[in-house]
């Protein structure tokens, strides 16, 4: 999947609450381990870097993101952490230019 198709992706499942739009609490950086990205769904391996974000409430953890070192990128800045939430419009002119 390339990265414009990755980007829209990461909008719309940030659109459906499918993604937190909101940093985690804690962020940990390794090697993969054989568990898929929750980005883009494919095996993180041993030799890829690997991110795991911890969403904590109550002192509890919530839940925790896989992602490529890339993946996570794209999620930064598509999430609030990156920048201000999107307009709706610019979502679906994104979606729009994908299909080519
Ligand atoms: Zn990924």
């Amino acid at each position: 999947m390339d990265e414009q198709s990755l980007r829209v992706r990461v909008r719309q499942c940030i659109v459906a609450s499918r993604l937190p739009c909101a940093p985690g609490q804690k962020t940990y950086a390794g090697f993969g381990d054989g568990r898929c990205c929750d980005i883009c769904a494919s095996e993180i391996g041993p030799r890829d870097v690997q991110y795991e974000v911890d969403f904590v409430a109550d002192g509890v953890r919530t839940r925790t993101l896989i992602m490529h070192f890339a993946c996570h990128t794209l999620w930064h800045e598509e999430s609030q952490c990156g920048r201000p939430q999107h307009r709706p419009d610019e979502y679906i002119a994104l979606a729009g230019a994908d299909r080519d």
